[in-house]
C-alpha cells in the first residue's frame, strides 16, 4: 500500500509527499521482523509508544462506544459499524474527536499494489482524517468492509503507508 499527499489547499508540498507500508514478506519472517525494526528506528521509540497508546485508548473508547449504542438496541454488528464511522468521521462523542495528528485539510490517496485507489484503513481514518479523493458513501460496501474487517488483533501502530506520510506532513 502507498499514500500520496499532496498537502492543503492553500499550501501545498513541494514534491508530494509518498511512502509506503513495509509490506508482507510472507515466505520471509525475519525479514519482516528486520524491516519493521528499521521503520520503527528511524519513526523512534517514543512516537512508536505514543502512537500505541492512543490506539490502545481508541479500542477501549470504541468498545464503550459499542456498548452504549447496544444497550439503546443497536444490534451488535450495527453498533460496531455505526461506532467506528463517527469515530473515523471525528463525529463520536468524548475524547476520540480528536485524531492523533488532524491532517483533514490534507488532500492525498491511498493505493494498492495496482495502483487503484483504496480508502484508508479504519485506524488511519481515525488518527489523520486525510481528504481523500476516492470518497465513498457510508452506505456503500467498500466503507462498510473497510470498517467492519479492521481488525485490532493484528494491528500494527505505525506500518500504514499513512503513518509515514503524517509525520512529514506536519514538519
Ligand atoms: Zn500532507
Amino acid at each position: 500500500m502507498d499514500f500520496v499527499c499532496t498537502g492543503t489547499d492553500q499550501n501545498r508540498h513541494g514534491p508530494f509527499i509518498i511512502a509506503s507500508s513495509p509490506g508482507n514478506y510472507r515466505d520471509f519472517p525475519e525479514m519482516k521482523r528486520l524491516r519493521q525494526q528499521i521503520r520503527e528506528s528511524r519513526i523512534g521509540q517514543d512516537e512508536v509508544n505514543a502512537a500505541r497508546n492512543w490506539l490502545q485508548g481508541l479500542q477501549r473508547f470504541e468498545v464503550d462506544l459499542i456498548n452504549v449504542y447496544e444497550s439503546r438496541g443497536v444490534a451488535a454488528g450495527d453498533a460496531i459499524l455505526k461506532a467506528r464511522t463517527e469515530i473515523a468521521y471525528g463525529e463520536a462523542p468524548g475524547t476520540y474527536r480528536y485524531r492523533y495528528r488532524d491532517l483533514g485539510t490534507h488532500f492525498g490517496q491511498a493505493f494498492n499494489g495496482n495502483y487503484e485507489q483504496e480508502l484508508c484503513c479504519y485506524k488511519c481514518q481515525a488518527m489523520f482524517g486525510f481528504r481523500t479523493a476516492r470518497v465513498e458513501a457510508r452506505t456503500s460496501q467498500p466503507f462498510i468492509n473497510t470498517m467492519t474487517q479492521f481488525d485490532w488483533a493484528s494491528v500494527n501502530p505505525v506500518a500504514c503507508a499513512e503513518f509515514m506520510v503524517a509525520l512529514i506532513c506536519v514538519i
